[in-house]
């Protein structure tokens, strides 16, 4: 099975989208199937499936990237909070990844929670395109180094 967060982690140039920011053990990205603007996956550089095998280095900067990551969201799509889930249960995404997903004031009732979920793995017809994903990674680097407001 191959590894789709490998596959990325090894190409030397990425768009946007698929490197939001990063640092030498992270990297961030637009979810590609994600029907909700904003839907970002926070990914080790090399190949963990569990997150009790992170070393003490990754995880020094995982409470930080979440952190920043809610801020940039805040700023960028008004959330009113953001939602950070792990699971890497699907079939060639076992790969930890944190999704970091932006919690809008408008957000239906039954989508809140674990119900936000009906927003990822869209068909292709609904799902953020790759130029507003582009766009948006942009706008989320100008806010990252935001502190609390
Ligand atoms: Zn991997």
């Amino acid at each position: 099975m191959v590894c789709h967060s490998c596959r990325n982690n090894q190409q030397s140039v990425l768009p946007p989208r698929e490197l939001v920011c990063g640092d030498e053990h992270w990297r961030v990205a637009h979810a590609f199937d994600a029907a909700l603007s904003g839907w970002l996956v926070l990914v080790p550089r090399r190949h963990v499936t569990s997150i009790a095998d992170l070393t003490d280095a990754e995880a020094a900067t995982l409470g930080t990237w979440q952190v920043r990551l809610s801020r940039a969201l805040r700023a960028v799509t008004g959330c009113v909070k953001t939602y950070v889930v792990q699971f890497a249960e699907k079939d060639g995404f076992a790969h930890v990844h944190f999704h970091v997903v932006p919690r809008m004031p408008d957000l239906p009732h039954d989508r809140r929670g674990p119900g936000i979920f009906a927003y990822l793995g869209a068909p292709e017809a609904r799902r953020v395109t790759e130029q507003h994903q582009d766009a948006l990674a942009t706008a989320l680097r100008a806010h990252l180094d935001l502190g609390p407001s």
